[in-house]
């Protein structure tokens, strides 16, 4: 049913009002659907834009192509192709209906009908359309459920988990989003019931869900609700008996201090910090490379103490990786600030913290001023003495605190070759 017209600058563009044009020509028809749509209700920038249409998939590509746009059928088969407009791509889905599902992967078909198109998606927020006109279509309450800010599952919740698992994670992840007071009790009820189900999800899929989640403005109770629902252990088994209680704490400093929100360091924040478990986690969730070292490089940096003086600190990042030890000293101060509140003895770390912070984010890694070329000057040969020597000269300038020059340093080397 139709209920009301939006009107957006998203919607108005050229590029999305001349898709939705050429695939609705001709008695078919084409509507926006899912996160643009929902973020849009909610109030904030939107995303990617999803498009649905009744168009089968090769007629998407035929009309697409003759209108001068490109396209990537990136799932075909399943009724998905993206259509490339402006360097900006539109994932253009077919109507779809289920026929039967494993528990993964839905059997479908195609289908004109857009009530049972609504039906198979996951959740009422994310089943509102909107045609080219900003016209709303609603067949779910999904638009009652925006203005409640509740994150309610499309029919018995428990059916629609176990068509697919990883709606557990999606409830979380826009119930951090967007949802107010606590989750909905036949959602939450039915994720804690159906949690073993999780194991059977791949990697990736686990990781994306979680890295949105984590993305959140504040994802704090989101996370504690998980771990009420017996949920959270079952992903991330190292924030057993561990600090998630860190998270609110993290949010906070964000704030204060204007640090852009990553979910790596929220993550770092619920897991203890120990290397091996950071690297657990890095494999189970199947982390890129860069994601990995990140983790891992934060558990093996060093504890850094409040009372530790600049020139220490300045050796200290010296040694370690810098960022590494900028995102446990951030750590750090999130949680001296969260507890002074309670004891005010806890005022001076905080103020530390937040010195070493700024240290840490001005700081510049200098520059050892001597290479192996200059050992050879000063009268070394190539080999593991002068690798050594080398590192004992580079180990009393730090120590130095950075600050014998070059011309000394070459001194020294010559008198450590005769
Ligand atoms: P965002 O793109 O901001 O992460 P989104 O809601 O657009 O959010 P997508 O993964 O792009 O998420 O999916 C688009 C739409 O497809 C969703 O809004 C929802 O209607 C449907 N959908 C996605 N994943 C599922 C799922 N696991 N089960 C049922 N419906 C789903
Ligand atoms: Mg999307």
């Amino acid at each position: 049913m139709s209920v009301g017209k939006i009107e957006a600058d998203w919607l108005r563009d050229e590029r999305l009002q001349s898709i939705l044009g050429v695939l609705a020509a001709d008695g078919e028809e084409a509507r926006v659907v899912g996160g643009a749509v929902r973020t849009h209700l909610f109030g904030e920038p939107i995303g990617d834009v999803d498009i649905a249409t009744t168009c089968p998939p090769e007629e998407t590509v035929r009309r697409a192509e003759a209108a001068g746009m490109k396209t990537v059928p990136s799932g075909i088969e399943h009724g998905t192709v993206i259509i490339v407009a402006g360097h900006q791509g539109f994932e253009t889905t077919t109507l779809r209906e289920d026929v039967e599902t494993d528990g993964r992967r839905a059997k479908v078909r195609f289908g004109r009908d857009w009530e049972a198109d609504a039906r198979r998606r996951d959740f009422t927020v994310n089943a509102l359309y909107c045609e080219a006109d900003g016209t709303i279509v609603d067949h779910v309450g999904g638009l009652a459920d925006i203005e409640a800010r509740a994150i309610r599952f499309i029919g018995e919740p428990e059916e629609r988990i176990r068509e697919d698992y990883l709606r557990i994670l999606r409830f979380f992840r826009f119930f951090a989003w967007y949802g107010t007071g606590r989750p909905d009790t036949h959602g939450l009820l039915a994720c804690t019931r159906l949690k073993d189900g999780l194991s059977g999800l791949s990697a990736e899929r686990i990781w994306t869900e979680m890295r949105r989640l984590l993305e959140a403005p504040d994802p704090s109770r989101a996370i504690l609700w998980m771990r009420q629902a017996g949920v959270l252990t079952r992903v991330l088994p190292e924030s057993e008996k561990w600090g998630i209680d860190a998270m609110r704490p993290l949010i906070d400093a964000e704030r204060a201090f204007k640090w852009q929100p990553q979910a790596l360091l929220r993550l770092a924040a619920i897991i203890p910090h120990m290397p091996d478990r950071a690297a657990a986690v890095a494999e189970r969730w199947k982390l890129s490379n860069a994601e990995r070292d990140r983790l891992i490089d934060w558990a093996e940096a060093p504890d850094v103490k409040p009372d530790l003086s600049e020139a220490a600190f300045a050796k200290l990042l010296y040694r370690s990786k810098p960022h590494a030890v900028q995102d446990r000293v951030r750590l750090a101060l999130a949680s001296a600030r969260a507890k002074a509140n309670d004891n005010p003895e806890w005022l001076e770390a905080v103020a530390n913290y937040a010195r070493l912070t700024r240290f840490a984010e001005s700081w510049k890694k200098p520059k050892f001023p001597l290479a192996g070329a200059d050992m050879i000057d000063a009268g070394f040969s190539q080999g593991p003495r002068m690798g050594q020597a080398l590192r004992d000269l580079e180990e009393r300038w730090i120590e130095s605190g950075f600050r014998l020059d070059r011309d000394t340093l070459l001194d020294e080397a010559k008198s450590l070759s005769g």
